[in-house]
């Protein structure tokens, strides 16, 4: 199946392919650096992981970039409240960003670009706004006139016609489908950060760097832009409207953007205060391949509900995969091939990438995996998986974790590395080879006592963490 995708714009899912040669031209709006993201901001970037991951899946080059949102109100409250410079306070979290994005084993896009690095640009494009009628000012702050872009509301398809009353907003975000001339450029305030530019002193609004930094790196038409649901409107409206008035062209062919994680009934948020971060969780004990695995099980157009039962679930999930993959590898099968088992084997990773092509379909991709191994364990049990099946069940296991990247553990701070395991395993055989049996043991129960349980078969010894 040809992969295809969901676009807003259309409202109908659609083949994609990039526009030109192989390379996906791809921009996801990134995280706003005023505080620790939560779970709930990590199903959208998971969601755009896993979208990375199909892509090259379908043999696809990336070019994707990521903003960093180091500039905007909260910001700018959150600092100056706090005596820091700005640079200082954002850096702290986008730090702490990135490294919960390698926790929960994000890829880092090809471009991360930070807002603040690209004032300058904006100030110019802005400028050119104005020259060719999308803006009016006052008093300092520079205003896009939504009366100046036709097509306004056709990503969020709303029918602003009659409502586009000239109407100011100062504030970056805002939550009414109703049209406001919004600010791309902001006067200086009060103790505010501002900076000099073509356009005098201010600062941006918070919607022209994505237009900006999206163009300059990967040109006028992006092949996908995407992110969560509530940036629908006014972000990405506002950024069509924007772009498109500086180019005259279409700004982005395929808008993708994934449902919110949920907590009871309503959005998981900073403002309800019904949140956990990525840290919060770990520090509960939870693994995070468990809590990777609860928000890419769920299809990304799909609300998820986040619940503690549902995170034990995921990492029960794990085990299963894990011990599967185990017993691929360390059981020891009758000689021969089964061409059935083959057979099985084909059509499970057939069903795997059909249902990650039909729009990110995760749930049925993880439904062909399980199916599949619950078949391939009855087979070995019955004596019928045959020791030349292995190698591709492994490689259809591989394939999977190309996606889903859940089957190595994570390494706890302290904790015995991979190559660590194996290194006192072999001290241990050789220890047995000598017949030093109270060394073997006293190996044995060390590495028990650090959560690694060992189990001596005919085939060898297998080892897992606990
Ligand atoms: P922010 O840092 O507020 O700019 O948000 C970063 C990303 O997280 C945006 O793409 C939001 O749409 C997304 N987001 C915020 N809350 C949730 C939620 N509860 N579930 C899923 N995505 C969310
Ligand atoms: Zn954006």
């Amino acid at each position: 199946m040809a992969l295809r995708f969901y676009n807003t714009l259309s409202q109908q899912v659609e083949d994609f392919t990039p526009a030109r040669d192989n390379t996906v031209r791809m921009y996801t709006c990134g995280p706003t650096v005023y505080d620790f993201a939560h779970i709930g901001n990590f199903r959208t970037f998971t969601f755009i992981d896993l979208l990375r991951k199909c892509l090259r899946l379908n043999g696809f080059q990336l070019r994707h970039v990521m903003n960093i949102t180091d500039v905007d109100d909260k910001i700018i409250r959150n600092a100056v409240a706090r005596h820091t410079p700005l640079a200082e306070y954002t850096t702290v979290y986008t730090d702490a960003f990135l490294e919960d994005c390698r926790v929960l084993r994000l890829e880092r896009p090809e471009i991360l670009a930070r807002a603040t690095d690209h004032i300058q640009e904006m100030a110019l494009a802005i400028a050119k706004l104005s020259e060719s009628g999308h803006t009016y000012t006052s008093e300092g702050s520079v205003y896009f006139k939504i009366a100046s872009f036709p097509g306004y509301g056709k990503l969020s398809h709303n029918d602003f016609s009659g409502n586009i009353a000239g109407a100011r907003v100062d504030v970056d975000s805002y939550e009414k489908a109703d049209a406001r001339d919004f600010a791309l450029w902001k006067a200086p305030k009060d103790a505010e950060p501002f900076w000099d530019t073509a356009l005098g002193p201010g600062r941006p609004g918070w919607h022209i760097e994505c237009s900006v930094m999206a163009i300059q790196y990967l040109g006028e038409t992006l092949d996908i832009h995407a992110g969560g649901v509530d940036l629908v409107f006014p972000h990405h409206e506002n950024e069509i409207a924007q772009s498109e008035s500086l180019t005259g062209q279409p700004f982005a062919r395929f808008w993708l953007h994934a449902e919110f994680l949920m907590v009871e009934g309503q959005k998981m948020s900073k403002s309800l205060g019904n949140y956990y971060t990525l840290r919060d969780i770990i520090g509960k004990g939870y693994a995070p391949e468990a809590i990777r695995y609860l928000l890419a099980s769920v299809p990304y157009r799909k609300q998820l509900n986040f619940t503690f039962d549902g995170l034990k679930a995921a990492a029960i999930a794990i085990d299963r995969l894990r011990n599967f993959k185990l017993r691929l590898e360390t059981d020891r099968f009758p000689e021969g091939v089964n061409e059935a088992g083959n057979a099985r084997l084909a059509e499970a990773g057939q069903a795997f990438r059909d249902s990650l092509n039909d729009d990110l379909n995760t749930a049925e991709a993880l439904a062909a995996v399980f199916e599949y191994i619950r078949d391939a364990n009855s087979a070995m049990d019955a004596g019928l998986f045959l020791a030349g099946n292995a190698a591709a069940a492994l490689q259809f296991l591989a394939e999977f974790d190309c996606v889903f990247d859940v089957l190595k553990p994570s390494v706890k701070e302290g904790e015995l590395s991979d190559a660590e395991v194996e290194a006192r395993i072999a001290e241990r055989t050789a220890a047995k080879k000598a017949r030093n049996f109270a060394l073997a043991d006293q190996i044995r129960d060390q590495l028990l006592a650090q959560g690694i349980i060992l189990e001596d078969t005919k085939s060898g010894i297998r080892w897992k963490r606990k």
